[in-house]
Order: structure tokens, then sequence, then C-alpha cells
């Protein structure tokens, strides 16, 4: 397993860790700065972010600054009600990945949907399988697309607690499982980000990731786990101060060859996002080289 513990070479900052600084909207060409400053080499930057901007703006900036990124969020959301949604759908997914070209991601981080309507609390039916089977379609499309662009797709499993508004795909099993259909010659056009936030119950992990070998695993993404939590969606914690075995999660990824970055995702309402965001970043580097 590789060593973090001396610097922040394989530490990317997902841009939605400091999206606010003491309560308030940071901007993202801010945020890139405030990286740059402490030495981080990659971010996984939002597509509102990116947009607020501009992406010429943007793209400049990472070039200048010789950043990478660990990946592009998000795209998906498939499932809808009629043919005007779903084509919806497909167009946005298609401007994602030329953004995501534009900035050179390694991959497009697909958060797929669930049921339609959900989301804005008013689910329009109860057909999950319907729902997976737009999603297994939309992604089936989406692919073709993204191929042409040489942009990989990376389908994130989202912890069942999100089913209904957010992810029908829910394991990682799940995940894989729409890999090997579409993509059985495991090309590398599509792939798994693997969040330990959504995965770090399910007894058959370690065993997924062993089958999803390291064509498959695209991104590694990390945070923690707080009991009691208090938000499904915003509480999450940092690294260190949950109940998520990290390092154990990390040594079955990196035993399958991923040599990626270990990228920090916290959405904190109640905490880190009220924190001035140079001292998160402080606390993100600190314990990606403790406890990650
Ligand atoms: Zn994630």
């Amino acid at each position: 397993m590789r060593d973090f513990s001396r610097d922040t070479r394989w530490l990317s900052i997902n841009t939605a860790t400091i999206r606010k600084s003491r309560g308030v909207d940071l901007p993202l060409p801010d945020i890139i700065e405030a990286c740059v400053r402490r030495g981080i080499r990659a971010i996984s930057p939002w597509r509102d972010q990116v947009h607020a901007a501009g992406l010429a703006t943007i793209s400049q900036l990472v070039r200048t600054h010789g950043m990478e990124l660990s990946g592009y969020c998000r795209g998906g959301m498939f499932p809808a009600t009629d043919a005007a949604g779903l084509k919806a759908a497909r167009d946005d997914n298609r401007r994602a990945i030329d953004e995501a070209a534009e900035l050179r991601a390694p991959c497009v981080v697909l958060v797929v949907g669930g049921l339609p309507g959900a989301l804005q609390g008013r689910a329009a039916h109860k057909d999950i399988a319907l729902a997976r089977s737009q999603v297994r379609d939309g992604i089936a499309e989406m692919l073709e697309y993204a191929k042409q662009a040489k942009m990989p797709l990376a389908i994130e499993p989202l912890h069942p607690m999100y089913a209904a508004d957010r992810a029908c795909v829910n394991t990682l099993e799940q995940a894989l499982d729409l890999c090997d259909a579409l993509d059985p010659g495991r090309t590398g056009a599509l792939g798994v980000a693997v969040d330990v936030y959504h995965t770090w119950w399910d007894p058959k992990l370690e065993a997924q990731i062993a089958r999803a070998g390291r064509e498959r695993l695209l991104a590694f993404h990390v945070c923690d786990w707080l009991t009691p939590t208090t938000d499904l969606l915003n509480d999450r914690g940092m690294m260190g101060d949950g109940v998520i075995d990290i390092p154990r999660i990390r040594g079955w990824v990196e035993a399958q060859g991923f040599a990626g970055y270990s990228e920090v995702e916290i959405f904190s309402t109640g905490n880190w996002w009220q924190r001035p965001h140079e001292e998160t970043l402080d606390t993100c580097i600190a314990r990606h080289q403790s406890v990650v």
C-alpha cells in the first residue's frame, strides 16, 4: 500500500468539501487557489461551480497551476417520465462529457438517478425496476458518445438510503453488473467510483473490489460515517471521525493496482462548511496523512 504519511501527492479535494467557508459560498477559483497554496495537486470539481466561474476560466486556471482532476462531478440522472425528459438527460450528459474533456478529467462520475420527481419531493411512480432499466439504457447511449470523446464513465453506487431520489444503483455488485453488460471487453471506457461513505457497510465489498479489478476502478472517494449521523446528505464526517476503516478499504483497492488519487468528498452543512475553508483543508491534509 502506498505511503500517504509524508506528503499530499495522492490527495485530491472534491470541491464540494469547501464549497462553503464560514457558511458562505466559496467560488471555485478561490478553492483552486487555496489548494495550490497547500501543494494539493488535484481536485474534482462540480459542474455548477464550473458553470458559475466559467468553463474557460477554470480550464485556464487548472492548466496554469498544472493541476489534475481526479474526476468530474457529475453526470447521470437518467430516469424520466417521458421522451423529452430522457432526451434532456442525454443532452446534458453529453455536455458533461464535453466539459470533462476540456478540463482533462480522467472520468465523468455518474450518479444515475432514481424515481423521476423524487428528488423534488414527488415521485412520479413506484417502479424502481423501470428506473433501473432507464439507467441501463441511458448509460449505454452515453457510453457511445463518451467513447468517441475518449472519456471514461465511472458509475458511483450510492448508499441504499438514496435509492428513491438520487441513485437506484446501490451496491458495487450492481454497478459492476452494468459494467459487464455494457462493456464486456473491459475496455476501460466504463468503470466505477468507490466511495467509502456509500460502500463501507457492504459485506461483499472486498470481493466486488477484486471483481472490479484495475480496469474498472476509476475513482476512490473518502470521508467518514458519523454515529449518530444527523442528515442523510450533508452530515458526512472528516476521515477519522467516524466508523469507516478507510485504510482497509484503500488496501483492497490498491491490491487491484489502483494507483490514483484519494479524493476527499465531504458535504457538511453543520460542521465543516461552517468553518474557515483553510481549517478544513489543513484538516483534510492531516487526516489524509494519518488515517487514510
Ligand atoms: Zn463520491
